[in-house]
């Protein structure tokens, strides 16, 4: 029988498929049911935008990454217009401390005025946060109403146990489950109640074992959900419908 799988999180304008996009959109497509492309700045906004017409496959995700925020932050307005009925959330967003601590207050702003309007557009939205789950925590906390997946979720059990008290939370995890040295982040995933988990590969990043260190594809979340049976104790089937189900919850059945 043929898996159901879908990537959360997949950057396929990333520079590294350049040549190659068209046959990685194919291969994908051929194993994917679905694909959340995900933008980064203005720019490849629009551009997730025009490849969803040509590959209905691959949801457009829009919005300004805290590492642009700096470059970004005056198109704020041009964001919110260029947002169509096709977009499945706003992403993604949040704080990053790790390339950069030198526009923190900017990228708390850029984060703030991104999640006005995906309430506006009432679209959930998907976090970045690195380095920064404590600062990210204190701006989520007061949109108890939004929804947020928490993409590639890296937090300790302390700080899983915090973000679960948001009643809107999910949380999306890449091949790092798969990793020898991540048992933080397997022990973080199991407090977490199966129902509020997503599965996703950060495509070209982050490929999981047996493919580590190598450029990863979208279909490579099938190694991701077959951790997550493992850990969960059931069949890999089990594990690709509780994906697919959490999915269509999460996203409000729109596809
Ligand atoms: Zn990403």
């Amino acid at each position: 029988m043929k898996r159901t799988l879908i990537d959360t999180h997949a950057h396929m304008l990333n520079a590294s498929y350049k040549e190659e996009l068209t046959n990685r959109i194919e291969q994908a497509q051929k194993e994917v049911k679905l694909l959340l492309n995900i933008s980064w700045d203005i720019k490849t906004s629009y551009e997730v935008i025009s490849l969803n017409k040509k590959y209905p496959f691959m949801k457009p995700v829009v919005g300004i990454h805290p590492s642009h925020a700096h470059e970004d932050f005056d198109k704020i307005n041009e964001l919110d217009s260029l947002i169509t009925k096709d977009v499945l959330a706003v992403g993604e967003i949040g704080l990053d401390y790790y390339h950069s601590v030198e526009h923190v207050e900017l990228q708390k702003k850029v984060f703030e005025q991104q999640i006005q309007i995906a309430q506006k557009h009432n679209l959930p939205i998907i976090v970045h946060t690195r380095n920064s789950l404590e600062d990210a925590w204190v701006i989520i906390k007061k949109h108890p109403e939004q929804k947020f997946l928490l993409h590639s979720w890296s937090g300790n059990e302390e700080l899983t146990k915090e973000y679960l008290t948001h009643k809107n939370i999910y949380f999306s995890f890449t091949g790092v489950l798969t990793f020898k040295n991540a048992e933080e982040t397997r022990k973080a995933f199991l407090i977490i109640p199966k129902e509020r988990i997503l599965s996703e590969t950060d495509c070209p990043w982050l490929a999981p074992v047996p493919h580590r260190g190598k450029e990863n594809i979208p279909q490579y979340v099938s190694y991701v959900n077959e951790k997550m049976a493992e850990l969960w104790n059931i069949s890999i089937a089990e594990a690709d419908k509780l994906l697919e189900n959490n999915f269509t919850t999460f996203f409000n059945e729109k596809k």
